[in-house]
This record gives C-alpha cells, sequence and structure tokens, in this order.
C-alpha cells in the first residue's frame, strides 16, 4: 500500500460570496482518481452567502433570556436559535439539533474568520453541498474524487475541539469492521469505524483554527473502504441527547 499524502491547500484568497470554489482549488493543486478533498464548511458557507449581518436580526424574548443567561449578544443567539431544529441544552451554551441531524454546540454558527458584525451559519444542506462540490470538480477536471465538508466542533467526555465531517459524497461515511476476523481469528461484532469523522480530524489539523488560511486539505492514496451512512444516532438510540433533554426539558 503506497504512503497517504496529505496536501494542504494554500494560496486561497478571503472567499466572497458568488465563487466558484471548486475552480478555485483546481487552479492551486492537481486532484487524480480517488483523491478525498476535505474543505471548511466555512469557505463553502461563505461562498453561497449563508451568513448574516448581526445588525440585520431583530432578538425575539428567547434570544433576550439565553443572551443574558449565557453572556452572549442576543442577536447571535437569535441566529443560534434560527439555525437549530430543536435546542438541548439552553445553559452554559446552547446545543441543538440542526434539520439535517447534526448536534452542535450554537447550532456550528461562528463569528471567525468573517468581516466584524457578520456570522456564518453551517451549509444548510452539507450532503448535498459536498455531492456538488465532487460533481463540480469531476466537470472541471474529468476526475472522480470524494468530498467531505467539515467543522470544528466540541465532543463530549475530553476537552479540546476536532474536526467532524458534516457532509460527504463519493463513499460512505462509516467502515463497517463488522464480520471481519482479527489478527487472532476473533469475529469483529461491534467495530464501525467514523472514517469520514478520523479524515476531517486531520485535515482540521492541516487547516488550522485561526489565519493560516488553509480551508482545504487534499488526501491521495487513501485506501478504499466499505460500509454505511448511518453516522448520526436516531434519537431513541442517542443516550447522551436523551439524558440531556430530561435534564432540560424545553
Ligand atoms: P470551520 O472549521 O469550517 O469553522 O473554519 P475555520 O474558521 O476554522 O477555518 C478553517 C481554515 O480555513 C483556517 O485555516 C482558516 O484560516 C481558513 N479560512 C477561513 N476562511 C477563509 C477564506 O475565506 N479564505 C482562505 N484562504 N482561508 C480561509
Ligand atoms: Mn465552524
Ligand atoms: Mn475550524
Amino acid at each position: 500500500m503506497e504512503n497517504i499524502i496529505v496536501t494542504g491547500i494554500r494560496g486561497l484568497p478571503l472567499i466572497k460570496k458568488g465563487d466558484d470554489i471548486a475552480a478555485m482549488i483546481c487552479d492551486k493543486v492537481s486532484v487524480e482518481d480517488g483523491d478525498i478533498l476535505s474543505l471548511a464548511s466555512t469557505v463553502y458557507s461563505k461562498a453561497q452567502g449563508h451568513t448574516r449581518a448581526l445588525s440585520e436580526i431583530k432578538p425575539a424574548e428567547r434570544a433576550i433570556r439565553l443572551g443574558k443567561l449565557n453572556g452572549e449578544d442576543p442577536r447571535f443567539v437569535q441566529a443560534v436559535l434560527d439555525a437549530s431544529k430543536e435546542i438541548i441544552l439552553e445553559h452554559p451554551f446552547i446545543m441543538s439539533e440542526l434539520p439535517w441531524g447534526h448536534i452542535g454546540v450554537r447550532a456550528g454558527v461562528d463569528q471567525s474568520n468573517i468581516d466584524d458584525g457578520m456570522v456564518i451559519f453551517l451549509p444548510p444542506d452539507p450532503m448535498k453541498a459536498a455531492e456538488e462540490v465532487r460533481n463540480r470538480i469531476e466537470k472541471i477536471t474529468g476526475k472522480k474524487i470524494g468530498v467531505i465538508i467539515t467543522d470544528t466542533c466540541g465532543r463530549s467526555f475530553r476537552r479540546g475541539q476536532t474536526g467532524h465531517a458534516i457532509g460527504w459524497s463519493g463513499f460512505t461515511a462509516i467502515r463497517d469492521f463488522r464480520g471481519d476476523t482479527d489478527l487472532f481469528g476473533h469475529e469483529l461484532k461491534i467495530t464501525e469505524e467514523a472514517v469520514v469523522d478520523e479524515l476531517a480530524g486531520f485535515a482540521n489539523f492541516v487547516m488550522g483554527e485561526s489565519n493560516n488560511g488553509v480551508p482545504a486539505v487534499l488526501f491521495r492514496n487513501c485506501p478504499v473502504w466499505t460500509g454505511h451512512n448511518n453516522l448520526y444516532f436516531s434519537p431513541a438510540e442517542d443516550i447522551t441527547r436523551r439524558l440531556l433533554k430530561e435534564q432540560h426539558p424545553k
């Protein structure tokens, strides 16, 4: 097996609404069949105009209350509420479920890497976003690649944020090891590896968080895997979600 090569894509400008990011990336790097491109959700959203000016947001009663409770700008809180399908936790920070199944702190709404007074929303349909970018790159280059849309997210049990896959196209989210045998011939009964999150985690490491200016990362020579796309627990399976909801009935 060949070594995996990971390349941060440098030299991209500040992304504005209307930019064709896929084309801009293809100008900077040559892609090959089987490559995997990780793209920060931030730049996809900026290119698509999924942003708002705080000055245009009028906070309603709940946003004002939670803004006071959590020490945050009520207009920002209103943006978070608007992006959410269901609030899981109100305090010390808002954690909510988005319409496409992701549960995240502040609904993934960002105020960094954009002009003062602006917020960036996660893409409204990150699976579609990944597919769009993949198709666009195939159209430009003729190459079939996989695409992951990432966001930096916190997690339970541990300090520190890592990159998570919020959308993907070209492969399954999970590599299913169930039924394989280990080095000793034992059958694996449980292991489903969330490959898209592992790749997103490393891509996020290459991107950095602040002023690195590397919103895209290309992986070459990754092994191919098979599995399924059920990355998100259903509400009935999700123990953490259930316990949080029981504690904070809203
Ligand atoms: P998120 O994890 O999707 O919320 O995105 P971040 O704000 O953490 O940014 C990820 C990477 O993309 C960092 O290296 C940023 O410096 C870079 N980045 C963010 N916006 C832009 C942009 O408009 N242009 C370029 N070239 N890089 C950007
Ligand atoms: Mn983010
Ligand atoms: Mn980030």
